[in-house]
């Protein structure tokens, strides 16, 4: 609980608590007590118990967002819900004199930070993180953002593009349907998982209007396009020109209807992401012309094709392996596809070139089936995440504002949240990386910050002790020793290491750090890192060579000899001629990792969040079949506990959220003096830290502090006056401002 340093109570039990306590009764509405909570925060007691409660209320009564002190708590309905997003309520959150005084709803946030945007004297950038589970609503949130502010910060200018006349704001709303079709896919949690990180910077001119937008994206899950998990499927954009092609394109990317591919696997089953229309009519709106599609489909067909294509085992290490039957059809057409000549194709997907002794001289090395098949599978992940960046930098040409033409902006992160699997791998250390940081944002940006401004208010700071999670990120990315700097040493020395081996190398090295644990039952090699939302076990099989990601240059080489326009583009030929052939040691250029690069975008994103107003949503799946009106009381709780929010409330609960300068507050509520004699003091006590000396403080003229004086010996609610500003709860406002209303 929060104290005052002079040592009167916090208000309850002080004169004019249970007036308190019967109007807030009186204002909450007795036995619909719980349904009509908005701010977790009121629950009482704040338990785990009660905020599920509280939830599942709401949730079966069709509220779906509730506050939790500083954080939107938003539960996925599963049923459309048109009414919740119409442009009519969009107008009313932005109308509102007061919008935190509607119901909890996304658009609050989004009024709060765009009037955060424009009503400072300094521009202070916003940011709202959007975070929880895959099929928690992430997504959805952030896309009914981007229309909110579409909405409230339209453009007045339209330009040309491709004969639509169209405003930016359109153009922004456009780049969804591209980037959902290419980097989403249907998982067994979510039909339209985003297999990708997003931050959208929505940018805004000195009239608060949207003139552009910046795209960033993490971590494309490229795997997918060649490895698809039992019951899962590949990206949609696949699904898409499979389905939706023209009979006359069906026949240039040689997509019979019913072809079987082995890298689209469920084509049968229907999803409303299918829709290739869509897709298409946005990307033209981007700019991206009918040809420019032409171009990436056919790849894409390419790609189809090229999964097709099996190699057999040769029996022999000094033959290639042979193509199965049926195969050679397959590459033929990939190959005819990409814009490549298939002899070069089948070469490189099956013969190794090294260099090797002093003289470097260049071998040529069949490869193993197994060989055959990565490197078929890495150059499709090549390809396909080329192609997925090079969209996002032309969604970003198209609708980047110019430098000169924004100044402050409004940052939407869509990012995946915590998980954790029976086997998890790089995948996941990087996502519960990125989890952990930002929820050290989160502590810092929130928690921090009221501590600190309790401090220098004078007030004493005694709440709940919350969990710093420095330890943990010390232990994933701190230096010199950290399990990022292990993986990636094993990366740069490039030598065979087994599974166990790593396992005991970085139990070794980080031995004694306090968030390593061990599971000494798993039947693989692995490692435990206790993460802020649960401990997460790692399999350390794979882990190096996932962190390497080596794309072998031959590779890389071959597509740059493409004939085809959009692969040009993709794959630059090196503006010097390097060497021929995969160099071998000494001459390696230093290897850039998965988890350095991640590391570098992780904390430039930080940066860019350091230098706004964070405001967050957290999304909640209230089950996982995807089902209207079913809560499942485990499932909640879980995501509740990784995301950190049942400590969240408890300090939201325990702190003072609203703060009002003594100026304003008086101004405000002046008239209120005169509701109770000011006999005793209130439940406020007299004054803050430092004494009767300190205040009503100096700096205030003395009629203002007799004001002040008279106020809040008048209330019976727990506010708290610090050197500058009045401190109170939510309650306490409501009931201010209800006392404010029938007194005028
Ligand atoms: P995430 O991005 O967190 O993985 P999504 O935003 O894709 O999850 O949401 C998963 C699915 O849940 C959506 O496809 C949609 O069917 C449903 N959904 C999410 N939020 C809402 C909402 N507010 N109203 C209705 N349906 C929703
Ligand atoms: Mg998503």
């Amino acid at each position: 609980m929060l104290q005052q340093a002079d040592g009167h109570g916090s208000g309850s039990d002080a004169h004019g608590g249970e007036a308190l306590r019967e109007d807030l009764q009186e204002f909450l509405g007795g036995e619909a007590l719980l349904q009509q909570l908005d701010d977790l925060t009121k629950v009482n007691p704040v338990t785990l118990e009660t905020v599920l409660r509280c939830l599942q209320a709401r949730y079966m009564a069709d509220t779906f967002y509730t506050n939790a002190g500083c954080t939107l708590v938003a539960l996925n309905p599963f049923k459309p819900v048109p009414q919740l997003y119409s442009p009519e309520l969009m107008r009313e959150y932005h109308a509102a004199s007061q919008p935190q005084t509607l119901k909890p709803h996304i658009f609050t946030v989004g009024e709060q930070t765009y009037r955060n945007v424009r009503s400072l004297i300094e521009p202070v950038n916003q940011s709202i993180v959007v975070s929880g589970e895959s099929g928690a609503g992430k997504t959805w949130t952030s896309r009914c953002l981007m229309k909110f502010y579409a909405m409230v910060a339209a453009s007045p200018t339209s330009w040309e593009s491709h004969k639509v006349a169209e405003r930016i704001e359109q153009r922004i709303l456009n780049s969804n349907p591209i980037m959902e079709a290419f980097g989403n896919a249907c998982t067994l949690r979510n039909n339209n998982s985003s297999r990708f990180g997003k931050f959208i910077q929505l940018q805004l001119n000195g009239a608060q209007q949207m003139t552009g937008a910046a795209v960033q994206t993490y971590l494309l899950e490229k795997t997918r396009v060649a490895c698809q998990a039992p019951s899962e499927r590949n990206f949609h954009i696949f699904y898409q020109i499979y389905k939706g092609a023209r009979a006359d394109e069906r026949v240039q990317w040689r997509l019979p209807e019913g072809a079987a591919f082995s890298w689209l696997p469920h084509p049968e089953r229907t999803l409303e992401e299918d829709c290739f229309e869509v897709t298409r009519e946005a990307m033209l709106h981007l700019g991206i012309d009918a040809p420019t599609q032409n171009n990436i489909f056919q790849a894409l067909a390419g790609l189809l094709h090229l999964g097709n294509t099996r190699f057999a085992d040769s029996g022999n290490e000094a033959q290639p392996c042979p193509l199965v039957d049926g195969a050679q059809c397959s590459v033929g057409t990939s190959a005819l596809l990409l814009g490549l000549p298939e002899y070069h194709l089948l070469e490189t997907l099956r013969i190794r070139t090294i260099r090797a002794g002093r003289d470097q001289q260049v071998f040529r090395k069949p490869c193993s089936q197994a060989e055959c098949d990565t490197r078929r599978d890495c150059l499709a992940k090549l390809v396909y995440a080329r192609l997925f960046d090079w969209l996002v930098s032309v969604i970003n040409s198209s609708i980047c504002a110019t430098p000169d033409s924004w100044t402050t902006f409004i940052g939407l992160l869509d990012v995946y949240g915590f998980e954790s699997f029976p086997n998890n791998s790089l995948e996941q250390l990087c996502i519960n990386y990125a989890n952990e940081k930002l929820q050290q944002h989160f502590v810092a940006h929130y928690l921090r910050a009221q501590q600190e401004e309790y401090a220098v208010e004078g007030l004493t700071w005694s709440f709940v002790s919350y969990q710093d999670n420095q330890p943990c990120l010390d232990l994933i990315e701190g230096s010199p020793v950290s399990i990022c700097s292990l993986l990636n040493e094993e990366c740069r020395l490039n030598r065979p290491s087994s599974a166990a081996q790593l396992q005991t190398r970085i139990e070794s090295a980080l031995t004694g750090r306090p968030r390593l644990g061990r599971d000494r039952l798993s039947p693989e090699p692995s490692f435990i890192v206790l993460h802020y939302a649960g401990p997460v076990r790692y399999c350390t099989a794979g882990l190096v060579e996932k962190n390497k990601d080596p794309v072998p240059p031959e590779l890389t080489r071959l597509l740059q000899q493409s004939q085809d326009p959009l692969l040009k583009v993709l794959f630059p030929a090196d503006p010097e001629e390097k060497s021929q052939e995969e160099p071998s040691g000494q001459n390696r250029a230093p290897v850039l990792t998965v988890v350095s690069k991640f590391k570098a975008s992780l904390e430039q994103l930080l940066q860019v969040l350091h230098g706004t107003t964070p405001h967050y949503i957290r999304c909640i799946k209230p089950n996982s079949q995807a089902q209207a009106q079913i809560f499942h009381r485990e499932e909640v709780l879980s995501q509740l506990e990784a995301c950190g929010l049942v400590e969240t409330i408890h300090i939201s609960a325990a702190g003072f959220p609203i703060r009002v300068s003594h100026r304003n507050f008086l101004e405000r509520y002046k008239l209120l003096r005169r509701l109770r004699p000011a006999t005793t003091p209130g439940p406020h006590g007299p004054c803050p830290a430092g004494g009767q000396s300190e205040w009503p403080p100096r700096a205030e003229p003395a009629m203002l502090r007799g004001l002040l004086q008279d106020i809040l010996h008048a209330l019976p609610a727990p506010l708290h006056c610090g050197r500058t500003k009045v401190f109170m709860t939510d309650s306490t406002l409501e009931l201010l401002e209800r006392r404010r209303a029938q007194v005028l």
